[in-house]
């Protein structure tokens, strides 16, 4: 039977992660779904290919035990992942580089407290902890100076935050949890994910349009029409908002969604290096936000014998200051300015695009389903209760897709009886 109008329709603006898991969820619900992404899809989770080299947008790791894993499980999306190099992992503590479980750096004292530490975030919870900042948490457990450094360390390593008096401590605590079961890098980088996401969608029916910015919605429920910047107006009877930003996603909604509570965004400096050695060793900062690793050997992401390298400065601050900090860290770290084939800087990213605010935690940012306006629905980082980072993007996608499925039956019912 074919179908007179495109009513029935779920209309998806953005095919970054979240848009794609919405996509393909709800196409694999039985519905119709059209995406529509300005640019090409990936959003952030695109890789580059540059000389031979695969560069993520920054470094991108995902979380073995993730919100975002286990959507893609269900879509069957499994990429190939190998781990992080942590044998040899060094630390830069005081302008030097050591063993992060060497004297120098922590001292049997800093260690017992640290293990004490960790024994209890594994074992007990916060009720509360979405109200208190990380910084307030971290003291609240008492710990020397040393043992402090090294626990904000990992904090900042698992939740990519550095502001710890503007992270809740929910978001800080489950992060480390999580964490324990490891992370790992995609071997093709994150347009594996992307290309997964877009086969799983497609495969299921729905279709794509690239370079077709959406401008805005209008209508009522159960009669959205989603207007392009071109001009056409594209009748549906859902729609799911993931074009990456609350702020973005409130100028398209017909009207105010009266969102609070959604803090600063999180932001980084990358480098991105290609290396003519494969000497790179895992070097994280202490006293400073500073990330390198070696994501490449392992994977598809380097020529054989060259390296791929992504270095980083939690929060971004000035692009000239930045970029000079990364390059003495990574000369620091063996990578002379003669080993690099081929790079690239990224002065300003966005990690995450609201931090939840102390007082709301995870569990406070807006929900999929938009207020008083049945049939739109939001997905991103910043949306819905669970996860962090693409874990959110991939969980309020999944969630978006299913309800807009849902949303869209009655009217696929009411069609298929009047044929
Ligand atoms: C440096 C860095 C490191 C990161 N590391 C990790 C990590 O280790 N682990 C992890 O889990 N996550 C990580 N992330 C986060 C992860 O990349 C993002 O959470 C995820 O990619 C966001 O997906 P999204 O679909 O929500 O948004 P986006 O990727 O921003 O996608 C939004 C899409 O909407 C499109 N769009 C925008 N406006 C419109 C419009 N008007 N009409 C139509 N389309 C529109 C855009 O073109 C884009 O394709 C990292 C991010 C960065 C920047």
């Amino acid at each position: 039977m074919t179908r007179e109008t495109n009513a029935d329709q779920v209309v998806i603006a953005g095919a970054g992660l979240a848009g794609l898991a919405a996509a393909a969820t709800a196409a694999r619900a039985g519905a119709r779904v059209l995406i529509l992404d300005e640019k090409s899809p990936g959003g952030r989770a695109r890789t580059d290919e540059m000389d031979g080299f695969r560069f993520n947008r920054g470094p991108h790791a995902v979380y073995v035990g993730g919100a975002g894993r286990r959507v893609l499980n269900r879509l069957g999306v499994r990429p190939a992942t190998h781990l992080p190099p942590l044998r040899g992992a060094r630390v830069l503590v005081g302008g030097g580089l050591y063993p992060p479980l060497s004297r120098r750096v922590l001292g049997a004292r800093a260690a017992a407290q640290l293990t004490a530490a960790f024994t209890r975030i594994s074992r007990t919870g916060r009720a509360d902890s979405p109200r208190i900042s990380t910084r307030g948490w971290l003291a609240s457990l008492d710990l020397t100076p040393r043992a402090a450094a090294m626990l904000e360390f990992i904090v900042r390593v698992t939740s990519y935050v550095a502001d710890m008096d503007a992270m809740p401590a929910d978001l800080a605590i489950g992060q480390l949890r999580m964490a324990w079961r490891g992370v790992g890098y995609l071997d093709q980088g994150w347009q594996a994910l992307v290309d997964g996401l877009q086969a799983r969608a497609t495969e299921a029916g729905a279709q794509l349009r690239a370079h077709t910015p959406v401008a805005g919605i209008s209508g009522e429920p159960g009669a959205w029409r989603v207007r392009t910047l071109a001009g056409e107006e594209i009748p549906a009877t859902a729609v799911v908002v993931a074009t990456g930003t609350p702020t973005g996603t409130r100028r398209l909604l017909p009207a105010d969604p009266g969102w609070d509570g959604l803090g600063p965004e999180v932001t980084a400096a990358c480098l991105d290096l290609g290396v003519r050695h494969i000497r790179t060793r895992l070097t994280f900062g202490i006293d400073e936000p500073l990330y390198l690793s070696p994501h490449a050997p392992g994977g598809k992401l380097a020529p054989a014998g060259m390296g791929m390298v992504h270095v980083m400065r939690y929060g971004a601050t000035s692009a000239g200051v930045d970029r000079a900090r990364l390059e003495t860290f990574a000369a620091a770290a063996g990578i002379a300015a003669g080993d690099v084939a081929t790079s690239r800087f990224l002065p300003k990213m966005t990690v995450a695009t609201a931090l939840p605010a102390v007082g709301m935690g995870l569990a406070g940012r807006p929900s999929v389903a938009v207020e008083e306006a049945p049939g739109l629905f939001v997905a991103g980082d910043w949306a819905g209760p669970t996860g962090w980072l693409s874990d959110a993007s991939l969980a309020s996608g999944e969630q978006a897709g299913l309800l807009a499925a849902r949303a869209v039956q009655p009217v696929v019912r009411a069609s298929l009886t009047a044929a």
